[in-house]
Parts: structure tokens; sequence; C-alpha cells
């Protein structure tokens, strides 16, 4: 959807490429989890899946 709220929310985890669509930049965020679980509840669409190390998923 584009709408940004994941790179406002997590920016060392998420950008965008030239065409404005969301890119991930780190997959292994080590340190970001709050961020990216952040990222994840503001996703309007919830395109954001969340697992920890064991491939638990968080959110
Ligand atoms: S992943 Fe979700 S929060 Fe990030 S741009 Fe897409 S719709 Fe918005």
């Amino acid at each position: 959807m584009a709408s940004g709220h994941c790179i406002r929310s997590a920016p060392r985890v998420f950008g965008s490429d030239h065409d404005g669509w969301v890119t991930l930049l780190d997959a292994d965020p080590t340190g970001q989890t709050e961020q990216v679980l952040k990222a994840a509840r503001m996703c309007p669409v919830a395109a954001i899946d969340v697992f920890d190390g064991d491939g638990c998923q968080l959110s």
C-alpha cells in the first residue's frame, strides 16, 4: 500500500525504492524488535510478519 508507516517506525529495517515501494533493508534486525513490532502494528494491511530466531511468530 506504500503508506510508509513501517519506514517511519523502523527506518533501519524498512526503506523505499525509487518508485516509492517499500524494501526490506535488514531481514535480521538485531536490537530493533520493538521498532519492528510497532511497524507491524501500524501497517494498515497487516503485511508485516515478525518471527523470533526460533521461527515463532511474534506478530
Ligand atoms: S508494509 Fe504496511 S506500513 Fe509498510 S508501506 Fe506497506 S502498507 Fe504501509
